[in-house]
């Protein structure tokens, strides 16, 4: 076994930089050169896990094959490596007191005073041990979340310090900062990465690397500032501009040679340096220049916070889309539909007649393909089934994604199946049409309002049906496929659906678990949702099979609406 190293990513002067996709291109360019890499994400949350956060806040929860719920950094570091994690590679504040409390009940301190420092960092240095043995890395990246100077990173790096001090020659630290260019003055300051490399400094940490990211590449005379009050040598100091596209990250790190210099500071040995993979190259290369557009309408309701848009609740599916588009070297052009947008509003009490004009439907005419991604609860569900409904009368691809599939069949069970009053538990607890209705594992778990990591959760297998859209897409008879729900289609409903004209295309393997549902190709081009949630397996160089599905679907449908 070769001598384990470790790099610590750490960000200074403001969050939101491109702490993630720094973590994980410097993972993906030692991973290049042959080296056998994994990465961690720390979050200093007290939450256990990112399951209970709201999407709006915190972005996507992403969801391991072990079933853990994760930041979505960890789908960065996925799609980068185009490996699967697992709980291992992440932890919380909430996380890891949990498991020092927990050690403590049960003795494991064998009576000594248990206290912050040095049991929790302790902890947390076990945790990084533990995921390094686990993928028998080489080479460790570590990002830490939030931003030097906040209180509730300290713990993490008192962790990284004291790992730094056991093994120096085998832990680097990489400080991600953040170089404004005020309007007024037109020039690039570095004085606030000055100040964060001190008051990294004042937790006993000397970045070894300070990745500069600004909106226009570093020049010499800014490289020198930092180099001279940092303490960093010039050549440490990487430009980090801001670019089109993510993938071009680790190219243009390796631009500066950066493999090279992690190498000699962790004393890694390299293998050869090739420009980052050819298929890589390729990929960045594809999707940045496709010029043709495929339009997708994403109809859901977690995009508003304030005055701004948040599509980051939907990253794996924005990617997931990206990926197929550009297999077909199309660039996909996602558009946000909010689906509130298509619901009436509430009739004032005493009112006659319908309330006021919803939005129409019909401007989803201008979309080659919709999704409904996943989500839960009542608001903008009217909306989503009204948009499907459009979806499914005038042939325009539809994928459903979880949320997506259960609204799916409530709309072919009210509007194609005769079922008026058909609805889901989630949002009628009291109805007797309930088509999705909660699964018997969950209920009691929902009573003792037993919430956290208690969903359905992580890769389950499932058996598709021969000659289906489905089983074509994946050329497999057995998937397995990650989810995170608590309801399903109801067993008592699924013979009346059939009969109607609706297929289960895949089933969990005792047959019990109605996971994809379909319609015939006859009926229509593409109208297919999944229970589980297929955007947490597509990579960019293995799109996913049922997204690649979907945007051939979407093409088909611009052809046919040109000719038209
Ligand atoms: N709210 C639904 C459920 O819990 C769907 C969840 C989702 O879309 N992830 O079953």
């Amino acid at each position: 076994m070769k001598h384990p190293s470790y790099i610590f990513v750490v960000g200074g002067v403001i969050s939101g930089v491109g702490k993630g996709i720094t973590s994980s291109s410097i993972a993906k360019i030692l991973q290049d050169r042959g080296v056998r890499v994994t990465a961690l994400k720390i979050d200093p949350y007290v939450n256990v896990d990112a399951g209970t956060m709201n999407p709006t806040e915190h972005g996507e929860v992403f969801v391991l094959d072990d079933g853990y719920e994760t930041d979505q950094d960890m789908g960065n570091y996925e799609r980068f490596l185009n490996t699967s994690l697992s709980s291992r590679n992440y932890m919380t504040t909430g996380r890891v007191y949990q498991a020092v409390i927990a050690n403590e009940r049960a003795l494991k301190y064998k009576g000594a005073c248990v206290q912050v420092v040095p049991h929790v960092p302790l902890e947390v240095v076990a945790r990084i041990e533990a995921a390094q043995r686990e993928a028998n890395a080489e080479v460790t990246v570590i990002e830490i979340g939030g931003t030097i100077g906040e209180y509730e990173n300290i713990l993490f790096l008192e962790a990284a310090r004291m790992m730094k001090l056991r093994d120096p020659d085998h832990v680097a630290f990489v400080m991600v900062s953040y170089l404004p260019t005020p309007g007024s003055l037109g020039e690039m300051k570095t004085k606030p990465t000055q100040h964060s490399v001190r008051t990294l400094n004042a937790s006993g940490i000397q970045p070894d690397i300070v990745i500069a990211r600004s909106t226009l590449a570093l020049d010499e005379k800014r490289k020198q500032k930092i180099s001279y009050f940092c303490n960093v040598s010039e050549d440490h100091v990487i430009a980090a501009p801001d670019i089109k596209s993510i993938y071009d990250v680790p190219l243009n790190f390796e631009r500066e040679n950066l493999s090279d210099k992690l190498g000699k500071i962790l004393h890694v040995k390299l293998g050869a340096k090739n420009g980052g993979t050819k298929q890589w190259v390729q990929f960045t290369n594809k999707i940045k220049n496709a010029k043709d557009t495929v339009k997708i309408a994403m109809v859901g309701k977690y995009f508003e916070t304030g005055a701004f848009v948040l599509s980051d609740a939907y990253l794996s599916v924005i990617e997931a889309v990206k990926y197929s588009a550009c297999a077909y070297g199309k660039r996909a052009e996602i558009e946000w539909v909010n689906a509130g947008e298509f619901e009436k509003p509430a009739r004032p009490r005493g009112a006659s007649g319908a309330g006021g004009n919803p939005a129409s439907v019909a401007r989803l005419l201008r979309y080659d393909g919709i999704i409904v991604p996943g989500g839960f609860g009542s608001r903008g569900v009217e909306g989503k089934i009204a948009a499907i409904r459009f979806a499914r009368e005038k042939k325009i691809p539809y994928f459903g994604l979880c949320y997506g599939m259960q609204l799916a069949v409530i709309e072919f069970a009210r509007h194609a199946a005769g079922m008026p009053s058909a609805t889901t538990r989630e949002n009628n607890p009291k109805s007797d049409c309930c088509i999705i209705d909660i699964m018997e594992t969950q209920r009691e778990k929902m009573d003792k309002q037993d919430f956290g990591g208690t969903m359905r959760l992580g890769t389950y297998p499932c058996t598709l049906m021969r000659g289906t859209i489905a089983q074509g897409a994946y050329r497999k008879s057995t998937i397995h496929e990650r989810h995170r729900h608590r309801y399903e289609v109801n067993p008592k409903f699924i013979s009346q659906l059939e009969v109607a004209g609706l297929i289960f295309s895949g089933k969990s393997p005792d047959g019990t678990l109605m996971e994809i549902a379909e319609l015939p190709k006859s009926e229509h081009p593409f109208f297919l949702g999944t229970q589980f949630h297929p955007e947490f397996l597509a990579r960019p160089l293995q799109p996913h099979p049922l997204f690649t599905e979907f945007i051939k679907a979407a093409i088909a449908h611009a052809k046919a609406k040109r000719k038209k």
